[in-house]
């Protein structure tokens, strides 16, 4: 991050988010140490990581010139000018540039439209709604960078990115925040017995009483004989099953699919660490 970029950041998230988040998800930040940063960020990035954050800085310093001036400056893509530093940040966030002072984001579905005519009553609004549009297509950069990376976890999903549409991200953000073991699951930090089987192959096996198999994450959690009889049936979703995350599903097969992956992540807890 350059020193000019700094200069957009003129203020810092909300204290009480900042707060809100550094106590969910990093309190146990020793057990979700090998959650992917591309999922922190898609998670949580949008609003408080630097690189989204001056983006929409930069965007607010922008129409706020377009509505004193009465448009945008003249398009120009000359280096260090704030359109071409902008234009470039997005086409490496992968938008696409329909336009002068129009762009939009293929994979998320949005399109950031700085040519818009304002007025003082219409501004702030415009501005919010250019910020979230910014951060959508933040969070789809860096789901796809994601999809991209050669992560074991996705290894399991054939075609992972339609889903990004599809999943309530706002919702997972929501569940995260709610315990340790939600936001370990949610943030795809649980490790699995089976990530032992080279180290201290003795801390490898299943976890559940009676069961002698291997313990891979799908194993311990949705395939094993010996699982509670309170288990549910393992969802149709790949990201519900391996993640919590919800698309569109019933909302209480949604809670009780929730439930049991936080009730396992406590018990691997236990038993990896007493
Ligand atoms: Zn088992």
């Amino acid at each position: 991050m350059s020193k000019a970029s700094f200069g957009w950041v003129c203020r810092s998230p909300p204290k009480t988010v900042s707060d809100k988040l550094w106590t969910a998800c990093w309190v146990a930040a020793d057990r979700a140490r090998y959650s992917s940063p591309f999922v922190r960020s898609i998670l949580f990035g949008g609003v408080y990581h630097l690189d989204a954050l001056w983006a929409a800085r930069l965007v607010t310093a922008l129409l706020r010139y377009s509505l004193r001036f009465q448009g945008c400056p003249p398009w120009s893509l000359r280096f260090g000018s704030p359109c071409a530093t902008l234009n470039t940040w997005l086409l490496r966030c992968h938008w696409v540039r329909v336009r002068p002072w129009v762009w939009q984001h293929p994979l998320g579905g949005v399109k950031l439209d700085l040519s818009v005519p304002l007025s003082p009553q219409l501004v702030d609004g415009w501005i919010n709604h250019c910020r979230h549009v910014l951060r959508v297509g933040w969070r789809a950069y860096q789901f796809k960078e994601w999809c991209a990376s050669s992560r074991h976890e996705l290894l399991e999903i054939p075609s992972p990115l339609h889903w990004f549409q599809k999943i309530n991200w706002g919702d997972a953000r929501d569940w995260a925040t709610t315990t340790a073991s939600a936001a370990t699951v949610c943030l795809g930090a649980t490790y699995s017995p089976a990530h032992w089987q080279h180290k201290d192959p003795s801390c490898a096996g299943c976890i559940w009483p009676g069961c002698s198999s291997l313990g891979h994450f799908h194993h311990v959690f949705w395939e094993c004989a010996s699982r509670p009889h309170f288990a549910p049936a393992r969802p149709a979703s790949p990201f519900l099953a391996r993640f919590g995350w919800s698309a569109g599903e019933d909302p209480q097969i949604v809670q009780s699919v929730r439930v049991w992956l936080s009730f396992v992540q406590s018990q691997l807890w236990k038993v990896q660490y007493g």
